[in-house]
């Protein structure tokens, strides 16, 4: 967390964390209608071939972006 810079945009209920190094995006929270969502940047997960990652029916949603 020490790395991170964080952002609030437009209506500011998102906050966007940003690597304070190289300025890549890390991921983001936000809490709509009182749910917790997360959306990481699985590029940024040490040992993660982002490309492997498979999603099969979960209540979840799972996004990736890189
Ligand atoms: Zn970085």
């Amino acid at each position: 967390m020490q790395f991170l810079n964080e952002y609030r945009f437009n209506t500011m209920t998102v906050t966007h964390y940003f690597c304070r190094r190289c300025g890549i995006f890390v991921y983001f929270h936000s809490r709509y209608e009182g749910e917790n969502t997360y959306v990481v940047n699985v590029g940024c997960l040490e040992g993660i071939n982002p490309y492997e990652i498979t999603s099969k029916g979960s209540k979840r949603k799972i996004v990736l972006i890189s």
